[in-house]
This record gives C-alpha cells, structure tokens and sequence, in this order.
C-alpha cells in the first residue's frame, strides 16, 4: 500500500523539523451522528497519495434546537449533531498510521472533562492536540466558558503544559507520569474578529506561544500578502515558533457570502472580481481551484513550512489542487 511509508508517530514539529519541503496536511469534521466512519474514510482516501504528515479532526460543540412537542410547545434541547474527536483520531491513526491531530476547544468543557480527554489521547498515543476557545454557541452573543471552565485558548494550553509536567488538577495525584502534547493553537492573520486591534491579537498569541504552544496554525486567507505580513510581524514581536498557513478552496455561491462574514476575511480584489462573475457552483468551484492553486504554489515557493486545507468534506476538489501543488 501507497501509505506504508508515512513517518508518523511524532509530533508536528518534528514533522516540520524533518521535513525537506513544504508539507501537506488537511482538517476534516466528524461524521454526523449516526453515520459510520467509512464517510471519513472516503474523505481520506482520495488524499493519501500526496502523503499528508498529519489529518486534523475538527470539534463540534453542542447547539440549541427546538423540538415541537404536542399542543404546540416547544421544547428547548441541547444536541451534538457530531460525535467528539478522540475517536476519530485514533481511528484514523489505525487504519492509516498517519498522525491525527484532535481539535480540543475550551467551550462546552470543564477543566475536568479537558483533563480527562487529554488522558484518553495520553493512552492511545496521540501526542499532538490543536488547542482552541471555541466559537460561542449560536443562541449566544459572546463565548461562555463552562462553569470551572476555561474562558480562553491560553488557560487551555497552560493545562495541557502542566500535565506535560505530571500536574493533574487533584492536588493528591503525585508521580503522575507527564504527558507529552505537542501543541498547536489558532492565529489570524486578518485579526480575530473579537480583538480591539491587530496589536492586542498579536499579543495575546505571543502569550498563548510563551504559554508553551509549539506552532500557530492560521485562518483561512484569501490574500498571500496578509500571511506574510502576519509572519513578519509575528517574528518581530518575538513569536517564532512554525506558523502554518491554513487554505480554504471555495466551492459554492453561498460560501462567497458566508465565509467573509463567519470568518472575518476579506477577499482580493482579483479574486472578488472573478467570484462575483460566477452563475453556478461549478463556476465557483473552477475559480476557486485555480486561485487556491496559485496561493499554494506561492507560498511553497517562499518556504511556507506545512501547507493545511480546509475540505470541510470536499477532499475531491483539495485533491485536485493537490495534484498540482505536490
Ligand atoms: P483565543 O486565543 O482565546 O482568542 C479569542 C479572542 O480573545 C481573541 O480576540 C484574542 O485576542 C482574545 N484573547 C486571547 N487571550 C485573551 C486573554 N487572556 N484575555 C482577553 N482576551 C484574550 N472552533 C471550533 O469550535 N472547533 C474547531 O475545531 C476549530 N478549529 C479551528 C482551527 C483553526 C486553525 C482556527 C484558526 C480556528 C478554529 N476554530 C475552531 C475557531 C476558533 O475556536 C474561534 O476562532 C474562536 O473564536 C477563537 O479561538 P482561539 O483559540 O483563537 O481563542
């Protein structure tokens, strides 16, 4: 088989560390609930040839619906439409042994359900999680930590640091054997939507990083020119660790709406110009490729250490890129 000779077992920067060329990885979500696993393995499968270091598993925390029930009521429920992702991961990681990076975010969790799931991941050997606020649920204005939570994606890297130190929450737990995470965390190179300025994101990254994160991995960016701008300023504010760039392929006349407005992104000029002249998905999907293409293409040629796609379930169309890219 294609993918016995993957390297995994290691942590993402050892990946990036051994690596002699830009390296390729990709997100992908858990199945909804109630359908199998084989649905993640189709995602995979059509990727494998381009030897991807590491897959991450996004995490889905739970929502409010509302249920009709008889005589009209309606009944307020708090669902999880997809399963957690420490499961998944180790799926992955059996079938493929290709490393599988769980998403772990701080809403929905107390710092015990955190502890708990950081050693589930300890026992199955996976070594590298992304660690992440979390977005607030859609019924609320502005994030929510969980009572005797975490309110920030720093108090979440500070925990992981201490079990890497053999410090579980219970005080009485002593020669606790440390854990050994590898830990990456979110940055935005257009600004994360709730911070005052640039300024204060940059600096509230540095203390995620000097917190003990490892690597940064970006949002989605449709314009080079504001990675390589976040890079610079990153390393003259002292930030040094990898900074992967994240790559989202648009595919669809609703994401050109939804994704400027979810995620806080502009679009350039070039490519808004050739977006708006679109009738049909297929349309979109062509431009899409091809400007995805040549983001790749550029930032590989000025030494991006790992290249990540975002295929939220569309790994036909990061193959296609893929296919001209590595
Ligand atoms: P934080 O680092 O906590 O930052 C959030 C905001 O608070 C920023 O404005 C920051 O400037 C500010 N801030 C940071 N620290 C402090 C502090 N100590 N005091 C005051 N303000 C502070 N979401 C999911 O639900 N599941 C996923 O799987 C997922 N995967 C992602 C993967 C990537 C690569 C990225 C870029 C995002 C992902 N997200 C995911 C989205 C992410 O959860 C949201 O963007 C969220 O709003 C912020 O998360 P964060 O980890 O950047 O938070």
């Amino acid at each position: 088989m294609q993918w016995k000779h993957f390297k995994f077992a290691m942590k993402v920067t050892e990946h990036i560390k051994n690596a002699k060329k830009t390296l390729f990885s990709f997100e992908i979500l858990p199945p909804l609930k109630g359908k199998s696993i084989s649905s993640i393995y189709e995602g995979i499968d059509p990727l494998l040839e381009f030897e991807p270091s590491f897959i991450n598993v996004t995490y889905h925390r739970e929502e409010f619906i509302y249920k009709k029930r008889e005589k009209g009521y309606l009944e307020k429920i708090n669902i999880r439409k997809r399963p957690g992702t420490v499961g998944i991961c180790a799926a992955i990681i059996n079938k493929y042994k290709i490393d599988a990076i769980p998403h772990l975010i701080c809403g929905g969790f107390t710092k015990e359900e955190t502890e708990n799931a950081l050693i589930d991941l300890q026992f199955l050997g996976i070594d590298n999680v992304l660690a992440l606020r979390g977005d607030p649920i859609k019924t609320e204005s502005s994030f929510v930590p969980e009572e005797n939570g975490h309110a920030h994606a720093i108090d979440l890297v500070k925990q992981i640091v201490r079990m890497n130190q053999g410090i579980y929450l219970d005080d009485e737990i002593t020669e606790a054997s440390p854990t050994q995470f590898c830990i990456g965390v979110a940055g935005y190179p257009e600004k994360h939507f709730e911070a005052l300025n640039m300024k204060t994101d940059l600096n509230f990254l540095k203390a995620k990083v000097e917190a003990g994160a490892d690597y940064i991995v970006t949002q989605m960016f449709f314009d080079n020119e504001k990675y390589f701008k976040f890079v610079n300023l990153c390393r003259e504010n002292g930030i040094n660790v990898p900074i992967i760039p994240g790559i989202k392929p648009i595919t669809t006349l609703k994401q050109i709406q939804f994704l400027p407005k979810t995620f806080h992104i502009d679009f350039p000029e070039q490519l808004a110009d050739e977006l708006v002249k679109c009738k049909s998905d297929k349309e979109v999907k062509e431009v899409g490729i091809e400007w995805a293409v040549k983001q790749s293409k550029e930032l590989i040629s000025k030494g991006a250490p790992c290249i990540h796609y975002y295929t939220m379930g569309k790994s036909e169309t990061v193959k296609r890129i893929a296919e001209q890219v590595f």
